[in-house]
């Protein structure tokens, strides 16, 4: 059964929310001309923001980490991107010769063995390479959800990370229905895993399928305690939802 099928609902407030979505966005390139990117997961979240961004046009840049560990569906959705809609998409790999080292000492399933393990792992693959897509920017765009998970809770529509760069969460208060519901009404291109039980999808070390009633995130990292289960890329700052922005926000945060 696909992931349109099981998931994608229209419930109230749906189309309320895909126009705050665009406001969020559209207010992110106002603000940072030239100097705003999409880091994208190329999970089902990224895939409608993305969508959201060619469809109107909006000068943000779309880029995403190669980790060196992606499923093979997931990479698909480079090229599968650029043809859909016109648009490079900037990919940032590790430097090979932290990789290298890096495997070389601890093995090619370090990331089982221990959190601090893990977290290099996620450094050296993840957090090196966002460092560089983000060094020339002022803001970027993710597609975190509050309802992902505890942690995520209080996404703002848009925050301060730990650098002082200004993160945008347009689909902060977004549903999984609504994620589904908006790439059934515009056939966006998607991870076929996510039709496998796959809700939320990392490097295929680190994430799973999820049974029915699981926790959202509970396929990926999933030996480790909760508290654990991220990756460093997302560190809260202040949130910057300007009172406009919270007016439009409010009737359905
Ligand atoms: S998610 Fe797993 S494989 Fe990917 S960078 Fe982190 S530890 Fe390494």
């Amino acid at each position: 059964m696909s992931a349109i099928t099981l998931y994608a609902r229209e419930t109230a407030g749906f189309e309320d929310r895909v126009a705050n979505a665009l406001a969020v966005l559209q207010r992110a390139a106002a603000e940072h001309p030239g100097q705003i990117v999409q880091a994208t997961s190329l999970g089902a979240e990224d895939m409608v923001i993305t969508d959201l961004i060619a469809r109107h046009q909006l000068p943000i840049a779309i880029g995403t980490l190669q980790t060196g560990m992606l499923h093979a569906e997931t990479t698909a959705l480079i090229p599968a991107i650029e043809a859909r809609y016109g648009l490079d998409v900037e990919v940032y790999e590790p430097a090979h010769e932290s990789v290298i080292t890096f495997v070389r000492k601890n093995g090619e399933r370090a990331m089982y063995d221990s959190i601090e393990l893990r977290k290099s792992c996620c450094a050296i693959r993840k957090l090196e390479p966002l460092s560089r897509m983000l060094q020339s920017r002022s803001a970027w765009v993710t597609g975190m959800r509050r309802e992902q998970s505890n942690d995520r809770g209080t996404v703002a529509f848009s925050e301060l990370d730990d650098k002082g760069r200004t993160k945008f969460n347009p689909l902060a208060d977004w549903s999984w229905a609504d994620v589904w519901q908006y790439i059934a009404s515009h056939a966006v291109p998607y991870n076929p895993l996510h039709d496998q039980f796959f809700p939320s999808i990392g490097c295929a070390p680190c994430t799973r399928a999820i049974a029915v009633g699981e926790d959202f995130r509970s396929g990926r990292w999933w030996w480790e305690a909760e508290g654990a289960k991220e990756c460093g890329l997302h560190v809260h700052g202040a949130s910057t939802d300007t009172s406009a922005q919270v007016s439009m926000i409010g009737s359905h945060a």
